[in-house]
């Protein structure tokens, strides 16, 4: 045991503490991936010492080959990962292994339910990394050194996996880390050479650097110990370099939760090398689920960068737009320079011409999924489609493609679930419709019901139901698709085209004459509330309605704005009456104008609460109401 100094006791993190405990109590039924998050770790320790030593090279200590080496000792019970990569300090090692850096971890933690399967769940969300060695171990000592720095600067990180960790300062001739898991005593199946080289085989064989174990041999009897000799188990070489038709569907799995830091499979990937001008391969998987941070804007996103083989970078996010944040992936071009920086990559010609590419690829990735396997993009659009739903606003180019991405709920939909596509809508519209009718609203219980949907239950014609925050905001962007405008049934006057009659337009130009007397009645009563009174075509059950101006923001803008403290421009809206409705009809014949009056408020407040809003004055629309209500009554 060599000399420890500085030896000092420290806390985990309180999310860290969480994190241990769910890790041993929801994952027991697939303890073997400690050896692919431990390896994954090392993996990538080594891609960042490759990196730094292209700068400085004398971190390269001699240069023995990059390689990770499993051992294991079946009497002391343990195994043993030791790689000869970037390596940490010790100020490294009381950060990496102490704290979780990830921001919203907290948040994420609350989400915690006790039910280990649901947890389990989250817990691939949120990645499980190097805590997962508390899975099989009771105890985890990590010695390590970072490259560059003196062999006395090595430390000794040691814990139990319970509260607390202790680090202390040694001696480490090696540069990288050595971890040695001290197997629990129902675990020691894993010290076994068979059994790690077949999980190596499963998990980590696209890992590109050399994954050895010790050879097996016999020894020959009385022989003394002979020294040990390694053998390579994985392929060891870049996933993405090698030819498609030789990958199998479960190495593309394995590279995913590698460089993805996922616990599941990916719903889909595209794997694709570019030549001629531009040079560069890339491999790009779409996730089955959404991560917890998919909202905060500070979360990690972008694709790994390679130049020619060699990593340059994590989270290089010049390469897909916002609106696509949820894809990982790898991208390994021949023309950037190695020493291509985050700043450069936002400059870079080049780049733009391949975040053009790459932004296609994906769309086209969608594009097939939706098409070859519609379960599966019913659970992406679940997930992601709040996202991709930024997409119009943010790419103005891949619009029209977008569009064929998006789904909704429709008054065709029974359950609100969002499953309609605009080519499908389209592809049903009634003869004579040259229009995408839409209605936005809080609730699909509320826009199911709205009065607005009247004339088109009438007519059959299917209305898109928008309810999620941000669709009001997207129907800004999206006017059209497929050569079809998208009109708001709630918004300006409602022209059905060619879906009314010549005959239906004229008999609705003929009611409005009739009540042109009621129309200017009931803007004298209504006053400063409304913009504009006018006759109705669009309902059939309800008395009235009041439909927002063709400029104004509708109320789904206006209640966010409020919400957010801005200052919302005044609008007032449209008062339309149904004048074959029976209430409508007494209110014209009311020869006493206060009625009249309060009538036509109870009418207006009732307008504006089957649109979801609420009222100004709601204890004045009680009064209103109550005193009628006394009135039928006596
Ligand atoms: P993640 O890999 O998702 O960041 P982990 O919990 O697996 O989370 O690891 C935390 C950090 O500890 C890593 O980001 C890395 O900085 C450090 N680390 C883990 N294993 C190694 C290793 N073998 N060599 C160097 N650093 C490591």
């Amino acid at each position: 045991m060599s000399v420890e100094t500085q030896k000092e006791t420290l806390g985990f993190q309180t999310e860290v503490k969480q994190l241990l405990h769910l890790m041993i109590h929801s994952l027991y039924s697939n303890k073997e991936i400690f050896l692919r998050e431990l390896i994954s770790n090392a993996s990538d320790a080594t891609d960042k010492l490759r990196f730094e030593a292209l700068a400085k090279p004398e971190l390269l200590e001699g240069g023995d080959p990059l390689k990770i080496r499993v051992s294991f000792d079946k009497d002391a019970k343990t195994v043993t990962l030791e790689d000869n990569g970037i390596g940490m300090s010790r100020e490294d090692a009381i950060t990496h292994l102490g704290t979780i850096a990830k921001s919203g971890t907290a948040d994420f933690m609350q989400h915690l339910t006790g039910d280990q399967k649901k947890d389990s769940h989250l817990i691939g969300q949120f990645g499980v990394g190097f805590y997962s060695a508390f899975i099989v171990a009771d105890k985890v000592d990590v010695f390590s050194r970072r490259a560059g720095s003196p062999t006395s600067e090595g430390v000794h990180w040691s814990s139990k996996g319970e509260g607390d960790f202790e680090v202390a300062t040694v001696e480490k001739a090696e540069r990288g880390t050595r971890i040695v898991l001290h197997l629990k005593a129902a675990e020691d199946e894993f010290a076994d050479g068979w059994r790690l080289r077949n999980i190596i085989k499963k998990y980590s064989d696209h890992i590109a650097l050399p994954i050895e174990l010790p050879k097996e041999q016999a020894t020959a009897e009385g022989e003394e110990t002979q020294a040990l000799e390694w053998e390579t188990v994985n392929r060891a070489s870049a996933l993405w370099t090698r030819p498609r038709t030789e990958i199998k569907d479960e190495e593309y799995q394995e590279f995913y939760k590698h460089i993805g830091h996922d616990f599941e499979n990916p719903l889909s990937w595209s794997h694709n090398k570019v030549e001629g001008k531009l040079e560069y391969t890339s491999l790009l998987y779409t996730p089955a689920r959404a991560p917890f941070d998919l909202y905060q804007r500070e979360a990690p996103r972008g694709l790994k960068l390679y130049v020619q083989r060699v990593f340059v970078m994590d989270q290089a996010e010049s390469f897909l737009p916002l609106y696509l944040r949820f894809i990982k992936g790898v991208v390994d071009s021949n023309d950037l320079s190695l020493n291509v920086s985050r700043e450069i990559l936002q400059k870079d010609p080049i780049i733009d011409s391949m975040k053009s590419a790459l932004t296609k690829r994906v769309l086209d990735m969608l594009e097939k999924l939706a098409k070859n396997q519609p379960e599966e993009y019913k659970s992406f659009w679940k997930n992601f489609g709040q996202v991709l739903k930024e997409g119009p606003a943010e790419d103005f180019a891949n619009k029209e493609k977008i569009g064929g991405l998006l789904r909704f709920a429709s008054s065709k939909t029974e359950d609100g679930e969002q499953s309609v596509g605009l080519g499908e809508y389209i592809a049903r519209m009634q003869d004579g419709q040259d229009k995408v009718y839409y209605l936005t609203g809080e609730s699909f219980a509320q826009v199911k019901n709205s009065p607005h949907l009247e004339v088109f239950r009438k007519k059959g014609i299917e209305v898109l139901l928008l309810t999620d925050r941000i669709d009001e905001w997207l129907m800004s962007y999206l006017t059209e698709f497929d050569g079809k405008h998208f009109v708001d049934v709630a918004r300006g006057d409602l022209d059905l085209g060619k879906l009314d009659s010549e005959e239906d337009k004229k008999a609705q130009e003929e009611v409005a004459k009739t009540k042109e007397g009621l129309v200017e009645r009931l803007k004298t009563a209504l006053g400063e509330q409304v913009a504009e009174v006018r006759v109705s075509h669009r309902l059939t059950d309800s008395p009235a309605i009041l439909a927002i101006g063709e400029q104004d923001l509708g109320l789904q803008m206006r209640q966010i704005l409020e919400a957010s403290g801005q200052k919302v421009p005044d609008s007032k809206p449209i008062f339309e009456f149904n004048p074959a409705h029976p209430l409508i009809e007494k209110l014209d014949a009311e020869a006493d104008e206060a009625r009249f009056a309060d009538l036509s408020h109870i009418l207006f407040d009732q307008a504006a609460l089957a649109a979801g809003d609420t009222l100004k004055d709601p204890a004045g629309y009680v009064q209103r109401l109550n005193k009628l209500l006394v009135e039928l009554s006596a």
